[in-house]
């Protein structure tokens, strides 16, 4: 008898080890952000956070850094009118970024697009703390346009997040030099500005690849 019970009891253990490294990618949790209003918007964008379930992201970590980047973003009056927040279960090895697992994960679950991926660490070389994917460096990787990567490592993550998306914004990598602009290389507590030239560009191309709606 007890050594049916203990070989019942490994059996099980042996089951639950298999689902949980096949544990398939899957949305397990979907949440609307209700971010507060601010001034009025000319742009409005509907904005995906997607959390890597054992990344080490947290919703309670997400949200201000969600609130910080509607705040940044409000100065070329662009809105976050629709946050929706997805949290992803999936094998172990999409934790990290890497571009085949980048890719197998946006091919498996699409997310509607800008979608920010919070994950743990990055596996690429050169190894960078977020990464912008906009359409123009997506041809070789087509599942990953218009998606950003914050790893846990990324300083200063709100700011980041709005230096990120601006990139998806205008597609473009180019970055600034004036002091105190948030699209310079290194981001910066006080590098929170936008110029009236980068406003104007961002919304166009956002408006024109659909990432932005103009406002009714
Ligand atoms: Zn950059």
């Amino acid at each position: 008898m007890r050594l049916g019970a203990i070989s019942h009891l490994a059996l099980a253990a042996l089951v639950a080890g298999a689902a949980l490294a096949d544990t398939p990618i899957a949305a397990r949790e979907r949440e609307t952000l209700r971010l507060e209003a601010r001034g009025a918007a000319t742009h409005e964008l509907r904005l995906t956070l997607a959390v890597l379930e054992g990344s080490g992201w947290t919703r309670e970590a997400i949200v201000p850094l969600a609130a910080q980047s509607a705040r940044i973003l409000a100065q070329c009056n662009v809105a976050l009118v629709s946050v929706e927040l997805v949290r992803i279960g999936a094998p172990a090895r999409f934790r990290d970024y890497a571009t085949p697992t980048a890719r197998e994960l946006a091919r498996t679950l699409p997310l509607a697009r800008p979608t920010v991926y919070f994950v743990a660490d990055t596996r690429q070389r050169p190894a960078f703390d977020a990464e912008a994917i906009g359409r123009a460096n997506s041809r070789t990787r087509p599942e990953l346009a218009d998606t950003v990567w914050l790893t846990r490592a990324t300083r200063d993550p709100g700011i980041a997040l709005a230096h990120e998306l601006v990139h998806v914004l205008m597609d473009s990598g180019e970055h600034a030099i004036e002091p105190g602009n948030l699209m310079n290389a290194e981001t910066a507590p006080e590098s929170t500005r936008l110029t009236p030239d980068q406003c104007a560009r961002l919304q166009s191309n956002a408006t024109a690849s659909g990432l932005l709606r103009q406002a009714k």
